[in-house]
């Protein structure tokens, strides 16, 4: 591939002082190109055209406008759906399957969700015989969005789309190590007819990411990535008051009652924690099994886990891929290791898979640990990787209580056929999202977003557009 630009103003250009990165296939380890390294002197170009922008063209962009925009984007999205999704896959190491018909799918679907709420988003009018009064819902300004590598388009389509939906411009700053599908999205927003300036990508790394954070001319911050760096930005944004939604790591628990579906129980809790390798923030990592059915549970979990074939994602026949990067492998693995320190017992995986690829690639076992309780390192902390600790309850209480002890709160899944459990349990969890019966499903319409120190703010549904609009009141008087 051609070494990758920076997109500022509408045009693709070096970084100012000419620095580059590569990034890496993690299923080869190969080099798959290298990419501008932005800095502060980047941002604050990028920032500049933002900010023109919205004082120029993009002013003049009514919602019907910006609607047929965002509409095109998410055709053009479809349009390359394949290409996006090659480049996704090799990028992140999730599998063809994945990308190509889950997440860019999803990705052009959130764009044309939004173009509706470009023509839909308003003020409230109030009126009395002395004095008219109304709101008015106005862009941020220059919103900053900075996103994580594991769903790399998906996440900044996530926030970018209703940015631009409301008339805000936005510099996009991908993770390091996967900027590919972001300057894909570049391009296609030319294409689509956006104003040059209105949506800029900075690619580069978390100095960059830090030097939008503090940027006196950025409005807003939307960040999604793990809980330390969210609090760094919280605290920076300070300085400038700018507002900041944060959504951040997560511990999720799955609950599965002895009078669930198993089946499906069982479908739920594999893909709850292996999907996209467990590199997910609402990973279903925490597994909690009526004592009853405890030890079926865990047999029939191991039984399928053996059958997962890992291999390079773009074959058909891979059903896992490599972790992003060696630093996320050496750090799945440590985890590992603390888990059987601390006295849990691995129930299958547990180690490097060195033998898959020819040897190269950052690939590791899909891991089950049993023997696990609430309050081991691995169950307390976000692993982010394909690890699982399943561990027992005794009744519905115990399994919220347990649930419950934990820092984080974005999601949590449960599984019963007893529907009075199943809603008495979903209104007392504390997560942005629960899942009954199911779990790590997604629609554009409904928010996702955390409870405690998974962070604020939500991302999709009609709730984001709160995020990125200013309400204004304007009073006229009649009298
Ligand atoms: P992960 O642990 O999943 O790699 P991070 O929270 O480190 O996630 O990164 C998420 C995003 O935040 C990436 O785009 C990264 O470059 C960026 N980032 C890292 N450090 C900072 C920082 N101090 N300020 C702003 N952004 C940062």
């Amino acid at each position: 591939m051609e070494p990758l630009k920076l997109f500022i103003g509408g045009e693709f250009v070096d970084a100012a002082r000419h620095k580059s990165f590569a990034t890496i296939n993690p299923a080869t380890e190969e080099v798959i190109t290298s990419v501008e390294q932005s800095d502060e002197a980047d941002v604050d170009r990028a920032v500049k055209a933002a900010r023109a922008a919205l004082r120029g063209p993009w002013a003049q962009f009514d919602g019907a406008k910006r609607q047929a925009l965002l509409w095109r984007l998410g055709e053009l999205i479809s349009e390359h759906s394949d290409e996006l999704a090659l480049l996704e896959t090799l990028d992140t190491g999730k599998t063809l399957f994945d990308s190509g018909k889950i997440e860019i799918p999803f990705a052009a679907e959130v764009f044309k969700y939004y173009a509706g709420w470009s023509t839909k988003t308003h003020g409230t009018t109030t009126s009395s015989p002395t004095a008219l009064k109304c709101t008015l819902r106005e862009p941020i300004g220059v919103c900053g969005i900075i996103t994580p590598w594991n769903f790399p388009l998906m996440m900044a389509a996530w926030k970018v789309a209703p940015a631009l939906a409301m008339g805000n411009a936005v510099v996009l700053k991908p993770a390091e190590q996967t900027p590919l599908t972001a300057l894909k999205l570049a391009d296609l927003s030319l294409k689509a007819g956006f104003p040059a300036g209105v949506f800029n990508v900075v690619t580069g790394f978390g100095d960059a990411g830090q030097a939008l954070v503090d940027h006196p001319d950025v409005d807003k911050i939307a960040f999604t990535g793990s809980t330390e760096v969210g609090r760094i930005v919280m605290q920076r944004a300070a300085a400038t008051l700018k507002r900041v939604t944060l959504e951040l790591g997560g511990k999720s628990p799955q609950i599965i009652f002895a009078d669930a579906d198993l089946k499906s129980a069982l479908r739920g809790a594999l893909t709850g924690i292996f999907y996209n390798k467990g590199e997910v923030c609402a990973a279903g990592s925490r597994l909690f099994v009526e004592r009853s059915i405890y030890n079926d549970v865990l047999s029939g979990l191991v039984e399928a886990t053996a059958k997962y074939t890992l291999g390079d994602p773009r074959e058909k026949t891979t059903r896992m891929g490599p972790l992003v990067s060696q630093e996320q492998m050496d750090r799945v693995l440590s985890y590992i290791d603390k888990g059987k320190a601390g006295g849990a017992k691995i129930a299958i995986g547990g180690n490097r898979a060195a033998h898959v690829n020819g040897g190269k690639g950052y690939f590791v076992e899909p891991t089950i640990f049993s023997a696990v309780t609430n309050e081991m390192a691995i169950a307390q902390e976000e692993i982010f990787g394909p690890v699982l600790a399943v561990i027992p309850f005794d009744n519905a209480e115990d399994a919220l209580q347990q649930a419950n002890a934990s820092r984080y709160g974005l999601a949590a899944g449960i599984w019963t056929k007893d529907i009075k459990k199943a809603l008495r349990l979903a209104q007392n969890i504390r997560a942005g999202t629960v899942w009954v019966n199911a779990y790590n499903l997604y629609d554009p319409a409904l928010p996702f977003g955390g409870f405690k120190e998974s962070g604020f703010g939500r991302d999709l549904g009609q709730a984001a557009l709160e995020q990125y609009t200013e309400t204004k009141s304007v009073w006229v008087d009649l009298s």
